[in-house]
């Protein structure tokens, strides 16, 4: 039967900014539910090894990480919903109603938007086989695991060319590998990326296919001009080709970059409605990292409080005026 559940916290989201707000808004009393969506715990959820969250003097794994995150957020007081946003209202202002796929209705006095972005795929034939077996889409995230390894970058804009350049610390072989013949990246980082003797480029080539058995060993390319196919020996492959914010339920409803990320006041994770906050990829993308998004969960959690502080000093005001 559809039920209706109020909260004065709505979480639509439960990667790591999701779950932060969540434990930061249930500490404050908010009660927070978190509509957990199509891939509960996020993009961490489908990584291996993480080295780079603080806390753990071990690689720790990715889905362990977002286990634990979600265990210490229904610790102190938060309600995980199995369930799927399709349809959210925000013409009204608070409270907000959201519904979700099965049918149910989640009414939120304040509402945090956390429901991440996803890296784009060449969608070829060996890429998902051999994800986290050398190919990724995160060189910050997996970069160290090639230290002094052959590795390559595909894409022309400025995520693949800064992850180029970061690969730098780790190996002495770093190919980009781009389809076209100029990049699309700012003139300041192809000066830089020109300038590295660590990087050789492969303009005109796509990916046909990633090789390897049980973990990458090669790229076959395709030259876009001549069709002539080509082998490329490498250990690690970054696909850099842009990421899509999952942004859908809010278009035409919050404003948004142009492609497609909420925009939020700067230096804060306030939308341009009252009481709608977003944090993590959605609205970030720049660092991206289950750090960042976890800090910017808090910021909406601190703000969340203040906003509802507030209406409810004036709700009662109005009470007391009667
Ligand atoms: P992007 O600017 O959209 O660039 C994507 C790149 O991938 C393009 O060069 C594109 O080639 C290539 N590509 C797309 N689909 C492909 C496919 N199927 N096969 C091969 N290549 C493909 O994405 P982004 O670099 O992630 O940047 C996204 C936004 O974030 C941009 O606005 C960017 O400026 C911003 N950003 C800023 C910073 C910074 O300021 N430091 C850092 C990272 C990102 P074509 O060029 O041929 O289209």
């Amino acid at each position: 039967m559809a039920t209706t559940h109020k909260t004065r916290m709505l979480i639509i989201g439960s990667g790591p900014a999701g779950l932060s707000a969540a434990i930061y808004g249930a500490r404050a009393g908010m009660e927070p539910i978190v509509v957990q969506g199509l891939q509960p715990g996020g993009q961490l959820t489908i990584t291996t090894d993480v080295e780079n969250y603080p806390g753990f003097a071990d690689v720790i794994q990715g889905p362990w990480l977002m286990e634990q995150m979600q265990k210490q957020a229904e610790h102190v007081g938060t309600r995980m919903m199995w369930d799927t946003i399709t349809e959210v209202d925000l013409e009204n202002g608070s409270p907000f109603v959201a519904k979700g796929d099965g049918g149910d209705t989640y009414v939120g006095d304040v509402l945090v938007i956390s429901t991440g972005a996803q890296a784009k795929w060449l969608n070829v034939p060996g890429e998902a086989e051999l994800g986290g077996k050398g190919v990724s889409a995160c060189a910050t995230c997996d970069g160290f695991f090639y230290r002094g390894k052959k590795v390559a970058v595909i894409g022309g804009g400025n995520t693949a060319v800064e992850e180029a350049l970061y690969l730098t610390n780790h190996s002495d072989d770093v190919t980009l590998i781009h389809r076209r013949d100029e990049l699309r990246s700012e003139k300041i980082l192809q000066d830089r990326l020109f300038a590295s003797e660590k990087i050789s480029m492969m303009w005109n080539k796509v990916v046909e296919r990633f090789e390897g058995e049980g973990k990458l060993e090669r790229l076959v390319l395709r030259d876009t001009q001549t069709g002539a196919i080509s082998e490329l020996e490498v250990d690690g492959a970054f696909v850099a080709i842009g990421h899509a914010p999952a942004t859908e339920l809010f278009k035409g409803k919050l404003p948004m970059d142009e492609s497609g990320y909420l925009l939020v006041e700067p230096g804060t994770p306030k939308t341009a409605i009252p009481g709608v906050f977003a944090c993590g990829d959605v609205m970030d993308h720049t660092y991206r990292q289950a750090v960042t998004a976890a800090g910017t969960g808090c910021m909406a959690a601190l703000d969340a409080e203040r906003f509802l502080a507030t209406l409810e000093f004036a709700q009662k005001e109005a009470v007391a005026a009667e």
